[in-house]
């Protein structure tokens, strides 16, 4: 076979998964990368532990990606939470389900799996190109800044794969959208994804709990009821269960201009039994006594209550009871996408074609974050990054041989 020349403009988890079938597959693959090094956004996900994928059903897998879930179906079928495991295990990479469900690497790091993945892309004879910036498409090709000045490639095919907009500094910094502005692409404006909300807390608040864990509270919002913790900020509101209902929050605060984190102090008991148990309290006791005795709540949380709703103590037991099983707390705006995980917006569906090619510019291709996608946190980002590369990559493979 005649080798055909592949660029990769991206070397995050989307580009480099689509490097090594690529290659694999016999043909020249070059990655282009703006950053000194590749995969700095995976490294940092994997200073958390590197939540790779999750151990959910199939099914319920396969719907955590909201309206997209139609879209991004069949490249998950063909690389979902098995094949992620089995692809980090071959790499020498052991992983293991954690309590909550999600995948993570023994070894809750990022770097050993990287470096073994860009080993074996070596070998495979994939050329990385480091401080190599896509600007977009001048008459001989693909615009490159590079430390030597500007070059022009004219791959067979090529695949973009430039992340979303998220951490600007890791590499993934929306600036391609630019490079595409002439092409016929439609592309949605980013927004945060995965994200934490400013608060209006009074300063008393703030300076007292600023950096406390709320834990084991519930928030229920149009993306269902769930349970877990968040964090006191400075600004506001963070952390995984603020996270798994901010693109809800997100929307209703752009479209509504208004939006509550609807918070259950007290999970584990209904309404109906903290009124009771209120209802029977002495009427001279404290009301920070009540709080403890009635509802099991004090510190950050008995303080939450008191900050949403001051003259909470002067509440009959059935007002307080309800308040306590959903207390909303008012959020100001969305926090600066800077310091999402994750965004969303870029490339709209209706520019790809089921092969990830751009409908408008034939032989281009996109993957990964950049596509208008979203999904919570739980491996379902790097999941599918990694499935729509290799989705991508078996789609400029039948373009340039036609089988
Ligand atoms: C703090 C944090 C923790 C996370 N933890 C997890 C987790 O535990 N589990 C999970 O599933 N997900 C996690 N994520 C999200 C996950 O890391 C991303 O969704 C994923 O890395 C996106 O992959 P990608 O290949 O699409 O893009 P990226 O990884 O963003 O890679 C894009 C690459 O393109 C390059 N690039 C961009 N523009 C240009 C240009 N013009 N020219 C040349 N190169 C360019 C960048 O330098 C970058 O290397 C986390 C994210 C963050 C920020």
């Amino acid at each position: 076979m005649t080798q055909t020349s592949i660029a990769i403009m991206g070397g995050g988890p989307a580009g480099l998964m689509a490097a090594e079938f690529l290659s694999a597959a016999g043909h020249a693959v070059d990655v282009y990368d703006q950053m000194p090094t590749v995969g700095r956004k995976f490294l940092l996900a994997g200073k958390s532990g590197l939540n790779i994928t999750h151990s959910e059903p199939f099914a319920q897998f396969a719907q955590r990606f909201g309206v997209s879930s139609g879209r991004l179906q069949s490249a998950i079928e063909a690389f979902g939470p098995d094949d992620v495991r089995a692809w980090a295990d071959g790499l020498g990479t052991e992983t293991f389900v954690g309590s909550s469900g999600r995948v993570f690497p023994t070894a809750m790091k990022a770097s050993p799996l990287l470096r073994a993945w860009l080993k074996r892309l070596e070998a495979q004879g994939v050329q990385i190109h480091t401080r190599h910036r896509w600007l977009g498409f001048g008459p001989d090709g693909h615009r490159l800044q590079t430390p030597d000045g500007e070059i022009s490639i004219a791959p067979d095919a090529a695949l973009l794969a430039f992340g979303g907009a998220s951490w600007p500094r890791l590499g993934s910094d929306g600036r391609w959208t630019e490079g595409l502005s002439d092409t016929g692409v439609a592309i949605s404006p980013f927004k945060p994804g995965n994200c934490g909300f400013d608060v209006a807390w009074s300063e008393t608040f703030r300076e007292r709990f600023a950096g406390e864990p709320v834990k084991s509270v519930a928030v229920t919002s149009a993306a269902g009821h769930s349970q877990g913790e968040f964090v006191v900020s400075q600004h506001g509101v963070e952390g995984s269960l603020v996270y798994a209902h901010s693109a809800v929050l997100r929307d209703a605060l752009i479209t509504q201009g208004q939006a509550d984190l609807v918070l259950d102090l007290a999970p584990g008991r209904n309404a109906t039994r903290l009124a009771r148990d209120f209802s029977r309290q002495d009427a001279k006791a404290s009301f920070a006594n009540r709080l403890r005795k009635g509802a099991g709540l004090e510190g950050v949380k008995a303080a939450l209550l008191r900050e949403v709703q001051p003259d909470a103590n002067r509440l009959e037991p059935e007002d307080l009871a309800s308040l306590i099983k959903a207390l909303p707390i008012p959020l100001l705006r969305p926090r600066p996408i800077e310091e999402a995980i994750s965004s969303a917006g870029g490339v709209e569906w209706g520019s790809v074609t089921e092969d990830y090619m751009l409908k408008s510019v034939p032989g281009l291709f996109v993957a990964g974050e950049m596509v208008d996608w979203e999904a919570p946190t739980g491996g379902y980002l790097l999941t599918a990054c990694m499935a729509t590369g290799l989705a991508a990559a078996k789609g400029i493979d039948r373009w340039l041989t036609g089988n």
